[in-house]
């Protein structure tokens, strides 16, 4: 029998008192020339992601306060930022860059706005080390170069593994085109973090016109799908030392595991499709080997605990989701999930600092 004292805000100190730290996983950062380059595109209309125009309009152009202290806050990382961390109880956020990313721009946009943000964040991480680690950005469409600006953030600059924003301007990672940067994350031995971002112009419209495109049910969908294309097309067969990291619980593969499993294996016996062919492993053994989930934006017992009972323990770990999702109350729940304090330690610090070799 466990007894638990209420617990309140008051809880959310940082230090390790309560016996582990706090890291937080999904940390968004947004750098300040890449909100002026959006600002510019939106303006001119030059980028046809409807995604794009929908989401980054409503955060650059609303005067709501709620998506405004958002903004600010996602271009500051350091004492504003600090600040916010240790009034919930936040040891060490892994910083990435923030949704679309680069990934609505062409190859020379990109890779400008990735080594900016890849620059800066080093230097945030510097600044702060024990408070601080980021992973890096590149531009996906010429993979090569990204590859090359992967290394550079990696080996020169510290930071710890790669962000990808899900989809690039409508293609996704099982396209043989973006080999290179994949690989070259096995051969650095740093994880791809898959993270959501809107649908793209191929399948938003249905979500769009219900007002269902973004963190509601569209991001979740989308970045769903690219996951289990990401498995069902063999990359993780080619690439075995591929490591991969999503938020939100899954994306919901692990509940819809048994039937992808089930519906997978008939479709390989029935050749009905070109792109399905047999795996070295069922689909769903892949989130036991090869993916790790984090629990941003899904601050809910239930499925955090039948999430870890379906992948195991030791694949699942905390994540806040800052400045979007920056909830007290919920650090406060994950507190207090019914796990001994060893298995707390695994889900707030260890595994984090294994799967993103933190070092502080
Ligand atoms: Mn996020």
């Amino acid at each position: 029998m466990t007894t638990t004292t209420p617990s309140t805000e008051d809880s959310l100190t940082t230090g390790g008192d309560r016996g582990y730290l706090r890291i937080a996983t999904e940390e968004a950062y947004a750098h300040p020339e890449m909100y002026e380059l959006y600002r510019r595109h939106l303006r001119d209309g030059s980028l046809p992601d409807i995604g794009f125009n929908s989401l980054v309009g409503y955060f650059l152009g609303s005067e709501h306060p709620q998506p405004k202290s958002v903004v600010e806050r996602l271009q500051e990382a350091g004492e504003k930022r600090l600040a916010d961390m240790d009034r919930a109880g936040i040891d060490h956020q892994v910083l990435a860059i923030t949704a679309p990313g680069t990934q609505v721009l062409d190859a020379r946009e990109g890779a400008d706005v990735a080594r900016k943000t890849n620059d800066r964040l080093a230097e945030v991480c510097a600044e702060h080390p024990t408070r601080f680690s980021a992973l890096a950005a590149v531009s996906f469409e010429q993979p090569d170069a990204g590859a090359a600006e992967l290394e550079r953030a990696v080996t020169q600059l510290g930071l710890k593994g790669l962000m990808a924003n899900s989809h690039i301007r409508g293609r996704y990672l099982d396209h043989p085109d973006f080999l290179p940067v994949l690989e070259k994350c096995a051969e650095l031995d740093v994880p791809l973090y898959l993270h959501p971002t809107t649908p793209p112009n191929s399948m938003i419209a249905p979500y769009r016109e219900a007002g269902l495109d973004g963190a509601v049910l569209g991001f979740g969908a989308e970045t769903g799908l690219h996951l289990l294309r990401m498995i069902t097309s063999g990359l993780f067969d080619r690439i075995p030392g591929l490591r991969v990291v999503v938020g939100h619980l899954g994306e919901a593969l692990p509940f819809w595991a048994d039937r992808i499993d089930h519906m997978h294996a008939k479709q390989v016996a029935s050749k009905r499709y070109d792109a399905i062919g047999p795996l070295e492993q069922k689909p769903s053994d892949y989130l036991r080997s090869h993916i790790w989930i984090t629990t941003s934006g899904m601050p809910w017992t239930k499925p955090i605990m039948f999430v870890r009972d379906v992948v195991g323990a030791d694949r699942v770990m905390y994540a806040m989701d800052y400045p979007y999702q920056y909830e007290l109350s919920e650090v406060v729940e994950q507190d207090e999930l019914p796990m001994p304090l060893e298995e707390k330690k695994e889900f707030f610090e260890l595994t984090a600092r294994r799967v993103f070799n933190l070092q502080f």
